[in-house]
């Protein structure tokens, strides 16, 4: 038998790394990007095609590199930005493992042209698959672009499990954003497809969270600055009535590197917590500075986790903090969204005054006497069982009005009897209670819908169909509306046109990040066509993120959950009937896209045993 173990190849190695490090093409991106600003480039150019998948460059203005490290950038573990252990412990660059460029080199075709101030001839190399094509001086601007095609050309496994364009694109902005809004003394401009998606210029941080999210964010945002020896903090949160259900602008960024931190997530949901309802999630763009010393940066390829040494004392901080910006700013905590109508005082009107209730004693009771209805140990004030019965014993005991009483319940029996008599065929209407449930009859017993979900069920596989057979009622709006959209918004709606056309909404591009929209939905109003898109949006961003549905899907279940018929809209028995109708020619009529149940049923047999019969 011949020895089996042996050392794996560096291109074997490299791939494997580049599984870790390089999932999509948003990696790629968010690699290159971060070398960039560790070169200290002042200027940052993005470029993809098609997601990525075909084309993705960065091109910066940093400090290039020479010949050989321009060959020796693309080894693994070859890096400038640490040198022995201790450093670790001291790391103010975004990358130094090392493994960037040899990994996205060992998956793709890949084209360095770098250049320092100092040299009068720039190099290129090129890279495919690991292996080094070509080596020559060329003619460049001062500092590096790197281009990389064919990503995951001989790692079809990943490349056919890649999602689609859009869903793509949208990782890759992600990346953008976090590294764009990490550093606004830095210049970033990303192309998608050749059309400039984001321009940003070295700006205050304000600007630049306005730059990336629309213009609209300006009056969105309360400052928050506290400096403690721990940890400084500074950004701002966003004002509690934008907050929204969804997950998307929350960003943390530990000494400029994003993190993402369920527990510092929970200090600022706290903070928040008598401003918002339950379910809204507060945006907020919050800088941490630590001593490098207090953290570790090096638990996860990707650098997007962090341990802290004192994370109980920032938790501390932060919340601090940022309850004490909501309160300078004067944010009045908000009336709850969904409160019991019945808790609703009304206000007082004019020259009314509050009465005050009165109280009555009764100077004869003494707690101690059993015979005047106490318990006898004066505590407690609840009347013992005898004394119940004798406090709601019938008032009037002579016979004649026992008589009465008597008829009285003999004449409701027979009149119920002849109601039920009258009902024993009955056409079955449904109804509506609460506002919100359809209780209808059904042979073995009721039905109880939840208009709501049932809502939601059937205008999602009407959406569904309508994108499979491109066909759907439009509704022309007579005024057209302009909105403007962030930046990565307008792109995301762009490169979805077909499927929003499909789905009713008419929209066409006007200029630089702004669309007109000239019909919706059938189901949906002409006033609220802005909001809806912007739901849209928001609900299709989180779902890409979270539940990593397919887009069609993604899409009707977005707009199902903006259209369907909400708890409180009365509803007419016409309509009661063709929603149930349509709910249960549904392919799933039992439960909404997201698993709750739309019907309950009541049978006879249970009415029965809960009547004790
Ligand atoms: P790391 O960033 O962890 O050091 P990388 O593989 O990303 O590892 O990069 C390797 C080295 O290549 C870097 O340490 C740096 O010296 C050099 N390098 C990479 N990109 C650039 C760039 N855009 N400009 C200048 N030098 C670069
Ligand atoms: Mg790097």
């Amino acid at each position: 038998m011949t020895d089996i173990v042996h050392v794996l190849s560096d291109q074997v190695a490299n791939q494997i790394a580049a599984g870790e490090v390089i999932q999509r093409p948003a990696s790629a991106i968010k690699e290159l990007v971060e070398n960039a600003v560790d070169a200290g480039a002042t200027s940052v150019k993005v470029i993809i095609k098609d997601a990525g998948k075909t084309l993705l460059q960065v091109i910066d203005n940093g400090c290039g590199m020479s010949k050989s490290d321009a060959r020796m950038c693309l080894e693994r573990h070859a890096t400038s930005k640490i040198y022995k252990t201790e450093d670790l412990f001291n790391i103010r660059t975004m990358g130094f493992r090392g493994e960037a460029l040899a990994s996205i080199a060992a998956i793709a075709h890949v084209e360095i042209k770098t250049k320092r101030q100092e040299d009068d001839l720039g190099t290129q190399v090129n890279i495919e698959g690991g292996e080094i094509v070509g080596d020559q001086a060329c003619g460049c601007n001062d500092g590096t672009s790197i281009s990389v095609k064919n990503l995951f050309f001989n790692v079809p496994a990943r490349r056919n499990f890649l999602k689609s364009d859009p869903v793509e694109t949208k990782h890759i902005i992600d990346e953008f954003q976090r590294v764009a809004l990490a550093y606004p003394n830095i210049a970033f401009s990303l192309f998608n497809n050749e059309n400039e998606v984001f321009h940003l210029m070295k700006s205050s941080f304000r600007q630049r969270v306005v730059g990336v999210f629309g213009r609209k964010y300006n009056q969105k945002l309360v400052p928050v600055e506290e400096s403690a020896q721990v940890v400084g903090i500074s950004g701002f949160v966003g004002k509690p009535e934008f907050a929204k259900k969804t997950r998307g602008e929350q960003f943390f960024f530990v000494n400029k590197r994003f993190i993402k931190n369920g527990y510092l997530h929970h200090a600022i949901q706290n903070a928040f917590q008598d401003l918002i309802s339950r379910e809204n999630i507060p945006s907020y763009f919050i800088f941490l500075e630590l001593d490098p010393q207090g953290i570790d940066i090096n638990i996860h390829p990707t650098k997007t986790e962090v341990k802290f040494e004192n994370d109980r004392a920032i938790y501390a901080i932060l919340l601090a903090a940022v309850k004490k910006a909501l309160g300078e700013h004067n944010i009045a905590p908000l009336l709850d969204f969904e409160r019991e109508p019945a808790f609703d005082v009304p206000p007082l009107g004019k020259g009314e005054s509050v009465e005050i209730p009165e109280v009555r004693i009764d100077p004869s009771y003494n707690p101690f006497d059993q015979s005047s209805g106490g318990t006898g140990n004066g505590m407690n004030s609840k009347p013992s069982t005898e004394n119940w019965e004798e406090l709601y014993r019938p008032a009037a005991e002579d016979k004649r009005e026992s008589e009465n009483l008597e008829s009285d319940l003999n004449q409701t029996q027979f009149e119920l009897e002849a109601d039920l008599d009258e009902q024993a065929n009955p056409p079955s209407k449904p109804i509506q209670i609460h506002r919100r449930y359809i209780i209808s009859q059904i042979k073995s017993g009721l039905i109880v819908i939840d208009q709501q979900n049932a809502s939601e069920r059937l205008h999602y596989e009407r959406y569904l169909n309508a994108l499979k057979n491109s066909k759907v009622s439009v509704q022309k709006s007579l005024f057209s509306k302009t909105v403007e959209l962030s930046p990565g918004d307008f792109g995301l709606v762009m490169e979805m046109k077909d499927e929003f056309d499909a789905l009713g909404f008419e929209i066409r591009e006007f200029g630089k990040s702004t669309v007109i929209i000239e019909g919706v939905p059938a189901d949906s109003t002409d006033k609220d066509a802005e909001a809806l898109l912007e739901r849209m949006l928001e609900l299709y961003k989180n779902n890409i993120s979270d539940l990593k549905i397919e887009k069609h899907d993604n899409l009707a279940r977005s707009l199902a959950k903006s259209l369907c018929i909400k708890p409180g809209r009365i509803l007419s028995v016409e309509e009661m009937t063709a929603m149930i109708d349509e709910l249960f020619a549904c392919s799933m009529p039992y439960y909404t896209p997201n698993g709750n149940p739309t019907i309950t049923t009541l049978t006879i047999d249970e009415l029965n045993t809960k009547f004790g019969k």
